[in-house]
């Protein structure tokens, strides 16, 4: 029995650094490259196992080295992985371009990550049955989202549902099933269809998503921390001041830490100040996964 099972997507990602972007039809050459594991429902994954928690991950990787690579990671991290499987095609990948200035390019191709349909769930019922917490991102096709949320309400087992990347065509009727909702400002400005441009209008698009029955909404707001919002409740949590060098990944190592320190069985609100702090160690640090501390690094960060 695991603590948490994440569904969701696993990505390579193929990190070159440039003096600056080719035109078109221009070969450049570039000083550096780096490989990195990623994909949100991995990093989620990643940053709950670190901090200890029991966690199995429901996913798919390709039938090539990438896809190797990847198992070793979650083993390395310490993740249930019997609830991965190998897909007929390639791996996920994310070629990312970045300049100088950090101007960034990005193209997601989610190869087997296609390939975890409402179907394969199936087989994995138990696990999510055995869990404390289900947690999920949009990364994979949006009916496996939705036959998670119901084998999971089926179960009694409480969803944690993470909107990203923002996907207009998400079924509010499904949304309303979930005990917590997390976008960003952007994802929930998508979603809503209202402005999100500071914290008042934030407040009115959260507690639109509180009338459609969510139970409750979590807006991460960068270094603002986040708004907390249920039917009797609003409340900012503030974030950690930090120097931030590295802000990548920080949405998933909030939710990550949150689930962790959610079915530890801390109350929201101190799961959600203690998500701050992974969350804000993170970006105090260059990458995604490889900026996620440890429970033992963290205590040490924090001493
Ligand atoms: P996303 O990466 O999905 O856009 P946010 O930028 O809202 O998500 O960041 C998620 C969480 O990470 C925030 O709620 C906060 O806890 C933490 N965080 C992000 N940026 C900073 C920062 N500059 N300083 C401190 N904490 C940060």
């Amino acid at each position: 029995m695991s603590d948490i099972t994440v569904i969701g997507s696993n990505m390579i990602d193929l990190m070159t650094y440039l003096d600056r972007m080719p035109v078109e039809g221009e070969t450049v050459s570039a000083p550096e490259f780096e490989m990195g594991f990623g994909g949100k429902g991995a990093n989620q994954a990643v940053a709950a196992s670190r901090l200890g928690s029991d966690v199995s991950f429901i996913s798919m990787v390709g039938h090539d080295n990438f896809g190797k690579e990847q198992l070793d990671n979650f083993k390395k991290s310490g993740i249930d992985t019997t609830g991965i499987g190998v897909g007929d095609c390639n791996s996920g990948v994310a070629p990312i371009f970045v300049d100088p200035s950090s101007d960034n390019r990005i193209i997601v191709i989610k190869g087997a990550n296609n390939e975890l349909t409402p179907e394969v769930l199936d087989e994995y019922e138990d696990k999510i049955k055995n869990s404390k917490l289900v947690v999920l991102q949009q990364e994979i096709p949006l009916e496996t989202n939705y036959h998670a949320i119901d084998l999971a309400v089926k179960n009694n087992v409480p969803v944690l549902l993470n909107p990203a990347p923002a996907n207009k065509d998400l079924n509010m009727e499904y949304v309303s099933k979930v005990e917590f909702f997390s976008p960003n400002e952007t994802e929930l400005a998508t979603l809503t269809g209202l402005p999100t441009n500071n914290l008042d209008e934030i407040k009115v698009a959260a507690n639109a998503l509180i009338e459609k029955g969510v139970g409750n909404v979590i807006v991460t707001i960068g270094s603002k921390g986040v708004l907390w919002v249920n039917k009797e409740h609003s409340e900012i949590v503030p974030g950690k001041k930090v120097a931030a060098v590295d802000t990548t990944g920080a949405g998933d190592s909030f939710i990550g830490s949150f689930a962790h320190y959610f079915t530890e069985g801390e109350s929201v609100p101190e799961a959600l100040r203690d998500a701050n702090q992974y969350a804000a160690v993170t970006v105090t640090r260059k990458g995604t996964q490889k900026s996620y501390p440890t429970k033992a690094e963290l205590d040490e960060i924090l001493k």
